[in-house]
């Protein structure tokens, strides 16, 4: 039987626990944190990740957790114009608290054994394969292993590291309740020289999730509601959302990631979702990418019975590329745009008078 040890429990190392345990494997699956736990995520799931639950079975039983159906998205620019765009396909609002456990149960029910809390804290090249050095964090004690595979799934591409250079934009996020209004909408406002979004979750909560430059996350000392206060300043359409709003969540802040598909993998070394590459999150594609890429992954190695060649990686390289490179460059002038008040203001005034417009920026982006 072929094993693999998959690092991190988001969205990409789940299905590809998953996927590879049902195809017989003998999967290991880490992850450093005790769930459920929550995250720095927009938490809207794309197009292209229901899909994937879809061919893989688990979007019936999704249903039962209550996602909230997003069928249009919204472009407040700073002042009080706005623009509506309906989305060409559905997008799902779910709070990552629940939707990353919702996976991790069905990786372990499909056969992966878990190891939770543990962190792999090295991965190496040896003349055999690759060691792993994973420490239990329950037990504080560290084990080596030499899986035939490695899938790393960390969401940073920190493993085996050097890591890609920092981005100096932070993403910040918390949960909020109170606010009126239809629950159907990504809503995405345009601040100065940053933006973010609000979406509704499960539970009739919402998300607010932003990307700021860390000067401005250190000019306020860390402090997030300071910062939020003046976001919410600096575009009219935030503040009439968030009118009698109250924050039902900490804040949480993590360095955003933003870089390409690696061009080398290290020898019997799977990179899947963010560990691939990562995307600006203003699409709100970053889990759908995740999701499809595990796929990928986990059908390349079934299909070669786990044999990693060159050339098999080399075309999972590939269909990495063609997945990632028009979203994120989409993405990448979605978000320049909508973070300058003058260019957000010029676009919400051609998505009003022009609906194809919106409807051709959405599909670039992937939607
Ligand atoms: C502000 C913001 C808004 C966003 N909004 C959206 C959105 O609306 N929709 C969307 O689809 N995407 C969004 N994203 C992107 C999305 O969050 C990521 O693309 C997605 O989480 C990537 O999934 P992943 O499985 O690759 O990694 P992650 O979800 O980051 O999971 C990685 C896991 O690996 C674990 N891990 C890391 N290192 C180790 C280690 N050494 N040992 C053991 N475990 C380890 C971590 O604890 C974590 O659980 C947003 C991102 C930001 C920053």
């Amino acid at each position: 039987m072929p094993d693999v040890t998959i690092i991190g429990a988001g969205p990409a190392g789940s299905v590809a626990a998953l996927l590879l345990a049902r195809g017989g494997w003998d999967v290991t699956f880490l992850e450093q944190h005790r769930f459920p736990r929550d995250k720095v995520c927009g938490e809207c799931l794309s197009a292209l990740g229901i899909e994937v639950l879809e061919r893989i079975g688990l979007a019936e039983r999704l249903r039962a957790l209550h996602p909230v159906n997003l069928t249009h998205a919204v472009i407040h620019a700073g002042d009080s114009r706005y623009a509506v765009a309906p989305l060409p396909r559905r997008m799902l609002g779910l709070s990552r608290e629940v939707f990353d456990q919702f996976l991790l149960n069905e990786a372990r029910a499909a056969g992966a054994r878990v190891l939770q809390p543990a962190r792999c804290e090295g991965v190496e090249l040896t003349r055999a394969g690759v060691r792993l050095r994973v420490r239990d964090l329950a037990r504080n004690t560290i084990e080596t292993s030499e899986p035939t595979h490695v899938i790393v799934a960390d969401g940073k591409s920190a493993l085996p590291g050097p890591a890609p250079t920092l981005t100096g934009d932070f993403g910040i996020k918390s949960h909020w309740v109170g606010i009126a209004g239809g629950r159907d909408a990504i809503e995405l406002f345009g601040c100065h020289g940053c933006y973010g979004g609000l979406a509704p979750i499960e539970g009739g909560r919402w998300n607010a999730a932003f990307s700021v430059p860390a000067r401005r996350l250190r000019a306020h000392g860390g402090n997030l509601d300071a910062l939020f206060a003046e976001l919410i300043a600096e575009n009219a359409g935030l503040a009439r959302r968030l009118k009698g709003a109250t924050r039902a969540s900490n804040w949480l802040a993590a360095p955003l990631p933003r870089f390409a598909v690696r061009p080398a993998w290290q020898a019997g070394v799977v990179p899947v979702g963010n560990a691939a590459a990562a995307i600006e999150p203003i699409g709100g594609e970053g889990m759908g990418l995740a999701l499809r890429s595990a796929e990928l992954a986990a059908h390349t190695l079934i299909a070669f019975d786990g044999g990693a060649t060159q050339a098999r990686r080399s075309r999972l390289r590939l269909d990495y590329r063609a997945l990632w490179r028009v979203r994120s460059a989409a993405c990448r002038v979605g978000a320049k745009v909508v973070s300058s008040r003058t260019m957000a203001a010029i676009t919400t005034e051609l998505l009003s008078s022009n609906a194809q417009a919106g409807v051709l920026a959405m599909k670039l982006m992937g939607k």
